[in-house]
């Protein structure tokens, strides 16, 4: 059986910046669920990235298999990639190194130097490998954080390059409680999609695969929620830590106990 992984951080200048991380020092255990590690990226580190994403925060799936956007967000975020024939050649950032803990820890930490300059150097190594064709970043954080690097010495020489801000992919689910709401907000999140799908797809000058731009409807097809591909992780995740059964949740009678806790249950299925 042959199964391809990512073969992490090897190179330079990811070997420098995994070893040299920012910690409590810098973000606030307070806001931020340091307790878990820092989870810095997923995607191509060698240069054949077309498309930078910039997510915002990890969860628990991210958490677990140190690589970001793989869980419900990173599956609809993979999708919309594939609108734009982009299969492998992405790279994908958040805005914070580590999970947001409570309502407000990421809007109040937006700015902190530490946090910024960290995250700066990120782009400057990825920017810096040449061939991105375009950046996305999803939600509100994502987008100032784009643009405070675009704002820097550094950052200035993108300037130009092909951008597009897009509502969160979870969105629908962390604006609403019911149903009824998060169908209609998930079909107002869709139709800013197609905008932005039509503003990036012509300026993917290398896809993976040349596709038809094929807009959203008003809710999410089954093929549009794309699994991530086995390159992505690191080598020995299991199958179905990759499919699209929520298979890890925090769980606890009260928030402190919650916060030490991921529970994490094999789906139905797996074991013969
Ligand atoms: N949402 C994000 O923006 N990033 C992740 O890593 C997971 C969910």
């Amino acid at each position: 059986m042959l199964v391809e992984f990512d073969s992490g951080y090897g190179e330079q200048p990811f070997r420098d910046l995994c070893a040299n991380y920012p910690g409590a020092e810098t973000y606030d255990p307070h806001d931020f669920r340091i307790e878990w590690g820092p989870i810095f990226h997923r995607g191509r580190l060698d240069g054949s990235a077309r498309v930078l994403v910039v997510g915002q925060d990890p969860a628990q799936h991210e958490t677990v298999v140190r690589r970001i956007l793989v869980g419900t967000a990173g599956r609809r975020t993979q999708g919309f990639l594939a609108k734009l024939g982009i299969t492998q050649s992405y790279v994908l950032v958040n805005t914070f190194l580590y999970s947001v803990y409570g309502q407000s820890g990421g809007a109040k930490h937006q700015n902190d130097p530490g946090i910024v300059d960290y995250r700066n150097k990120w782009f400057k190594a990825l920017l810096g490998l040449g061939n991105i064709e375009a950046v996305i970043s999803l939600g509100g954080l994502a987008d100032q954080a784009w643009i405070a690097w675009l704002k820097t010495p550094d950052g200035a020489a993108y300037k130009t390059l092909a951008y597009q801000h897009i509502t969160h992919p979870t969105w629908p689910e962390s604006s609403a409680h019911d149903s009824a709401t998060q169908a209609a907000n998930t079909k107002v999140m869709l139709t800013k999609w197609n905008a932005a799908l039509a503003a990036l797809a012509p300026q993917i000058e290398h896809p993976d695969v040349q596709t038809p731009l094929v807009p959203y409807g008003d809710a999410f097809k089954p093929s549009e929620l794309v699994d991530i591909i086995a390159k992505d992780f690191p080598a020995g995740l299991p199958d179905w830590m990759r499919g699209d059964a929520a298979w890890a949740v925090r769980q606890g009678a009260d928030a402190a106990t919650k916060r030490r806790t991921i529970t994490i249950t094999i789906p139905n299925g797996v074991i013969p």
